[in-house]
């Protein structure tokens, strides 16, 4: 007899590519059957079966506030009573470009477009309009959405999936991004020295979040903004996952950096598809319809996502939000990592905000290089063990974890709980 997860696996299977609509999703990487979930409250969620789970990947980082937060629940309806969408500018646009820019200082002027692909895909085209350069520099197991030139050495599904070049983009495209390791200022600068001057762009996670969670050392970041200042070049800081999620003002304010550009994405919808890029006014100013670097989309900005993020980032901002958050963040990783190293498995882990990286290896890696030493089949049991418990990892090795405002200290004794249970099965 099928489970009903089992049933709906197979029943869209039959009629989606792999039978989800992103690849992370199909737990190809751990085995089994994914999870169809049908509904979230708080810190938890549901599946078809009717199983509960705390969830660990809160849709992989938009729900700063778990699943279905009243205050954003209210707003989005009343909203969406009034209208889903015109093609035409509405307040609520301006308001959001203005809580944007007032948490983020280098943020001067912002475009919203739906995904978090399409702003860097845009950013990218702006930079290389502004400077009338063509090439790009990209990092090791960096993933910036799926678009053609940034598909070259991916992480996430890309990665998971062992694929991180993808089949399907001309060679004389992927020609133009040039890939170095991440966290290596050394080999930057040789590139910068001989390259320096095609270079339209540095793109770059200011922590990494798609190779499973890396930190960036600081003069590796440094080295990103002084040689694309002494270059010419333009410095895009894809926040998209880190914005609102590590700090209020995202990476940027944590490392004390301003790039050029930024793209943010994930919290700040609120759930809802809602992305953006923004930066130097005089850069952004190339934009149509004032300047000569084509972007646009049939629903960006609309209403009820701009709504939903409005919200997400006011409840983001109570005073001591990110202090609490990252203490809880903190706390469940401390708490496995003590309990699998007590068992003798390695194990090390890092936290930033609500963002964190549980690594199966006893030190924190720095690069893709390391990423790939973890110990992946322990993951995949400890992955399963979990889920059985009732908490929900992600269900790949190469991604990094998200804590909500609302999980607390009931989530965090039985998250440790199965754990402890967890670990000494594995070890037994
Ligand atoms: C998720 C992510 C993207 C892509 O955003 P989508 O909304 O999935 O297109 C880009 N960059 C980073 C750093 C991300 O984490």
């Amino acid at each position: 007899m099928n489970t009903p997860n089992e049933q709906l696996f197979n029943r869209a299977q039959l009629v989606i590519p792999g039978g989800v609509n992103s690849p992370v999703r199909a737990f190809r990487s751990v085995g089994g059957t994914p999870r169809f979930f049908k509904k979230g409250k708080g810190p938890r969620f549901w599946d078809a079966e009717g199983r509960e789970y705390i969830d660990y990947v809160c849709s992989w980082g938009p729900l700063l506030h778990g699943h279905a937060h009243p205050d954003i629940v209210n707003a989005v309806c009343r909203v969406a009573q009034d209208g889903m969408s015109f093609g035409a500018p509405t307040e609520l646009e301006i308001d959001l470009a203005e809580r944007i820019i007032g948490l983020v200082p280098s943020i001067e002027m912002v475009r919203l477009t739906s995904s978090g692909t399409e702003a860097t895909m845009s950013a990218i085209r702006l930079a290389r309009g502004f400077t009338g350069r063509t090439n790009i520099i990209k990092f090791d197991g960096c993933y910036h959405g799926h678009g053609d030139a940034l598909l070259v050495k991916a992480g996430s599904g890309a990665l998971t999936l062992g694929q991180p070049d993808s089949k399907g983009i001309p060679a004389d495209l992927a020609s133009h991004t040039l890939v170095l390791p991440y966290n290596d200022a050394h080999a930057l600068k040789e590139c910068f020295q001989r390259y320096g001057e095609e270079i339209a762009a540095i793109i770059v996670e200011p922590i990494a979040g798609n190779m499973n969670m890396v930190l960036p050392q600081r003069e590796f970041l440094q080295a990103c903004r002084e040689l694309t200042q002494e270059y010419g070049a333009v410095l895009i800081f894809d926040e998209v996952m880190t914005g609102f999620r590590v700090a209020l003002g995202g990476a940027q304010s944590i490392y004390g950096i301003q790039p050029d550009l930024t793209t943010l994405g994930k919290v700040i919808g609120g759930g809802m598809p809602l992305a953006a890029f923004g930066g130097r006014r005089d850069i952004m100013e190339h934009l149509a319809p004032l300047g000569p670097v084509y972007q646009a989309g049939t629903l960006s900005g609309n209403p009820v996502a701009v709504t939903a993020g409005l919200i997400n980032l006011e409840l983001a901002s109570e005073p001591g939000l990110f202090e609490r958050l990252g203490d809880m963040t903190r706390a469940v990783m401390d708490g496995i990592t003590e309990i699998g190293t007590r068992y003798g498995f390695a194990l090390s882990s890092c936290s930033v905000g609500g963002m964190f990286g549980l690594h199966f290896q006893k030190e924190c890696p720095s690069n893709l290089e390391q990423v790939m030493k973890a110990d992946i089949a322990l993951f995949k049991r400890f992955f399963h063990g979990m889920l059985k418990e009732g908490i929900y990892m992600a269900p790949s090795a190469y991604e990094a974890g998200f804590v909500s405002s609302v999980h607390g200290t009931q989530e965090l004794h039985e998250t440790l709980e199965a754990a402890e249970k967890v670990f000494c099965e594995l070890a037994g």
